[in-house]
C-alpha cells in the first residue's frame, strides 16, 4: 500500500492554496475516476484534497440570461433540472448516455471535465504510454487502436477524451469558471483541452492547483433545439465510439446557424467548425448534411483497426442533423 494523506476543503481559497504548496496533491471529488487511478498505480499523489463538500452544487440562471452550474453539481442532478432540459436538452441527453445511474449519482460536474483518457495502454501500468509515462512511447499507434483518435492526434499519442458532457459543452459555447493562486479566470470549454503534440501527458491547459468552481452557459436560443447521440458497443454502461452534439437554428428550411461537436474522435471534443461553416445558410437537406460531414471528416487520419469511425461519424451527424431539422420534431 502507498500511504497518502487526506483532507477535507472547506472553501475555495484554502483549497486552492494547499494543493499549490504540494506539487503531488490533487483534488479529489467523486473519486468515480481518481479513486480507481490509485487502485491501478497510475497516479501516486501524497495529499488528497476532498472538494466534493465545497458549497459548489447548484444550478444557477445568470443575471444576464444563461445558467452557472457548480463544480460540485452532481451528474445525476444536472441531466434531472428542469432548466438543463428545456434549455440545453443535448447537454441533458449527453449526461445521461454516460456511466450509471450510480455513477452519475456521484460523479461531480468538474470531474467529469478533468476525468482521464480510457485508451487501454494508459490504463495499463505494464505498457509503454506517453501520456502516462513522456518519453516511453505509445503503445497503441500500433497495436490496439480501434478506440483511438482520428483527428488532430500526432505521432506520440492517439488517445481519446471520453467526456461525454464535455462534447455536449462544446457545442453550447460553454465557459469555465477556474480559481487559482493568481486568481479567477474564465476558459471557454473549446479552449480547455489540448492536442496531444509531443506532451501528451497534459490533456488541458489547468495549471497546477486550479480549481474548477463551475461551468457557465451562455443565453443560448438555439440550444433549446439541440441534441446528442453516442455510438457505443453496448446500450449503456459504455465510453463513445463516436458522438455528436449539435445544435440548429433553422427557418423556412434554411439553416441559420449550427453549431456542433463531435467526441470519441480526438484527444478532445472536436468543434466541427468546418461543417458549421458549409450547412450556414443553405437549404437543410441530406446532401448538404453529407457534404458537411465530408468536409469536417476530411482530416481525419485512421489507424489500422479504427476507419470505421470515419462513415460511423458522418452518419451519426447526418442522423442528428435530420433529426433536429424534421419539421415534426420542431
Ligand atoms: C465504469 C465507468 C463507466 C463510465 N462511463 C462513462 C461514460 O460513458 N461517459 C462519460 O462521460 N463518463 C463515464 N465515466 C466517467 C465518469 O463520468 C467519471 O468518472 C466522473 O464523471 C468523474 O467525476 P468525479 O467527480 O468522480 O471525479 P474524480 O474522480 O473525483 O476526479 C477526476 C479528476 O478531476 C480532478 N478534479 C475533480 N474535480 C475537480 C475540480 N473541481 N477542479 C479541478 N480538478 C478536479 C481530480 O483531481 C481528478 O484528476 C465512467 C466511469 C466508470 C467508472
Amino acid at each position: 500500500m502507498i500511504p497518502f494523506d487526506y483532507q477535507r476543503a472547506t472553501d475555495a481559497d484554502s483549497a486552492v492554496a494547499t494543493l499549490a504548496g504540494r506539487p503531488r496533491a490533487v483534488f479529489l471529488a467523486g473519486g468515480t475516476n481518481l479513486v480507481d487511478h490509485l487502485k491501478l498505480g497510475l497516479l501516486r499523489p501524497e495529499l488528497l484534497i476532498d472538494v466534493s463538500r465545497l458549497p459548489l452544487d447548484t444550478i444557477d440562471a445568470l443575471p444576464g440570461g444563461g445558467v452557472r452550474i457548480g463544480a460540485m453539481v452532481r451528474n445525476s442532478d444536472l441531466a434531472a433540472h428542469p432548466l438543463i432540459r428545456r434549455s440545453y436538452p443535448a447537454l441533458a441527453q449527453a449526461v445521461l448516455a454516460g456511466a450509471s445511474g450510480q455513477l452519475r449519482n456521484l460523479a461531480t460536474t468538474g470531474g467529469n471535465l478533468l476525468q482521464r483518457s480510457r485508451c487501454r495502454y494508459f490504463l495499463d501500468v505494464t505498457t509503454p504510454c506517453n501520456k502516462r509515462e513522456p518519453g516511453s512511447g505509445c503503445s497503441a499507434i500500433d497495436g490496439h487502436n480501434r478506440d483511438s483518435a482520428v483527428l488532430g492526434a500526432s505521432e506520440h499519442c492517439v488517445a481519446t477524451h471520453p467526456s461525454d458532457m464535455a462534447v455536449a459543452l462544446a457545442a453550447l459555447d460553454a465557459v469555465i469558471q477556474v480559481h487559482g493562486t493568481d486568481g479567477k479566470r474564465a476558459i471557454p470549454l473549446t479552449e480547455l483541452y489540448r492536442l496531444p503534440g509531443d506532451e501528451p501527458n497534459r490533456d488541458t491547459m489547468l495549471r497546477h492547483g486550479e480549481l474548477i468552481t463551475a461551468v457557465d452557459l451562455p443565453d443560448l436560443p438555439i440550444a433549446t433545439r439541440s441534441a446528442f447521440r453516442k455510438v457505443r458497443d453496448r446500450a449503456s454502461y459504455a465510453f463513445a465510439l463516436v458522438s455528436v452534439a449539435a445544435a440548429v437554428d433553422i427557418a423556412h428550411g434554411v439553416i441559420r446557424d449550427a453549431s456542433i461537436a463531435l467526441g470519441g474522435l480526438a484527444h478532445k471534443p472536436w468543434r466541427a467548425t468546418r461543417a458549421e461553416d458549409l450547412l450556414r445558410g443553405t437549404l437543410a437537406d441530406h446532401d448538404v448534411f453529407r457534404a458537411a460531414a465530408d468536409t469536417e471528416l476530411a482530416a481525419a487520419r485512421p489507424l489500422a483497426h479504427n476507419a470505421f469511425k470515419v462513415p460511423m461519424a458522418a452518419n451519426t451527424l447526418i442522423a442528428v442533423l435530420r433529426e433536429l431539422t424534421t419539421p415534426e420534431t420542431r
